[in-house]
């Protein structure tokens, strides 16, 4: 999450706002946030039984980002609790016309594989167009004209305007959807693993083109990826997410330099590191909980090498860390002073 949404988004620190008895949906200086996702929870009823896609959340991952923008299917998926504030407006509760509005214009998305999101049989100006024709209700000749000039934002050449998703590149492809995602210059923009069916040099290239293009139409971001380096590169603030909860959240720094929960600190073990020389590189044992079968207790217990019984009974509260916004969900803290975390008296001599 980039700067502005460090004012923004204060959903992973909703939970603190909690302990800290602050207002929830005003940052710290007072001022509203642009969203909130509060306690948000969302199932998939599916022929097998319910699917805990997203547990009493306060900010997680693609299926949040599809909630925000109102596209969960129902049925199969429910929005069972939960608020998504905008601007003040709680979007669980607009009508579809209303969220017409706001999607594509206020709040965009882009979508983790381009030749999907992108229609094969539409010239791209077209699909680039159609979007800003749609929202800003101006003719087909003036919208072509802005689509134009986002292709050269997204350094498309504009003589290929006309031409088919197939007919470019992977990168390409990404960037027209970048364009569509910022032709209305939207308030929030979602990227879902943007950058994942891209080679490494191609990444960097459209990751820098992001951060550009963020700060010069001022957007805000909430970045969705599993790559830790993507993070280091464009974001401000980190959700760590498992099972469809924040397990831990804090500045950029607070994750890299403080990564307290057992979770976070078994996805940097398993980095690569480049100057050592290691036979087989370290993973987190054990899979990923069933979300039709939760664990009872802390989502991560069965994989957690520091788990007590405690762990597998009672869910852990979310206790608020030296740093910045650094909080964590686990037992084996219980707060912190100024400059060092509580860890609780079970885990003391570990
Ligand atoms: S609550 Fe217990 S099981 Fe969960 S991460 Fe913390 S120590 Fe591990």
């Amino acid at each position: 999450m980039n700067d502005k949404m460090n004012e923004t988004l204060n959903a992973p620190e909703a939970k603190a706002e909690e302990t800290a008895g602050m207002a929830a949906g005003k940052t710290a200086d007072g001022s509203e946030n642009l969203l909130d996702v509060r306690d948000l929870t969302v199932e998939f009823h599916t022929d097998s039984g319910i699917v805990q896609a997203i547990n009493g959340l306060t900010f997680s991952l693609t299926t949040t980002a599809l909630a925000i923008m109102g596209l969960i299917n129902c049925p199969p998926g429910f929005y069972k609790s939960g608020e998504i504030i905008y601007k003040g407006k709680d979007l669980m509760k607009i009508s579809e016309s209303e969220y017409l509005k706001i999607r594509g214009r206020e709040i965009s998305m882009i979508f983790q594989d381009p030749m999907t999101a992108l229609n094969p049989v539409m010239p791209v100006i077209d699909q680039i167009s159609e979007v800003i024709k749609n929202h800003k209700h101006i003719s087909a000749k003036e919208a072509r004209e802005e689509a134009i000039e986002m292709l050269k934002v997204v350094r498309i050449p504009p003589e290929r305007a006309d031409e088919y998703p197939h007919q470019f590149s992977g990168g390409m492809r990404q960037r027209i959807v970048i364009a569509i995602a910022l032709a209305c210059n939207p308030n929030l923009l979602i990227a879902d693993e943007p950058t994942t069916a891209l080679d490494v040099t191609i990444q960097a290239q459209v990751l820098e083109m992001m951060r550009e293009l963020k700060d010069n139409f001022n957007t805000s971001m909430i970045m969705i990826t599993h790559d830790f380096g993507v993070v280091a590169e464009t974001c401000d603030k980190v959700a760590i997410v498992y099972a469809g909860e924040v397990l831990e959240a804090g500045t950029k720094r607070d994750i890299f330099k403080n990564p307290c929960h057992p979770y976070t600190v078994g996805l940097f073990g398993a980095i690569p590191n480049l100057n050592e020389d290691t036979e087989f590189l370290y993973q987190i044992e054990g899979l990923m909980p069933d979300p039709m079968d939760l664990p009872k207790g802390c989502p991560f217990a069965p994989r957690c090498s520091c788990a007590k019984d405690i762990c597998h009974v009672e869910k852990p509260c979310v206790s608020r860390l030296p740093g910045e916004d650094h909080v964590v969900k686990c037992h084996k803290y219980t707060g912190s002073d100024e400059n060092a975390e509580i860890v609780n008296e079970e885990w003391r001599d570990e």
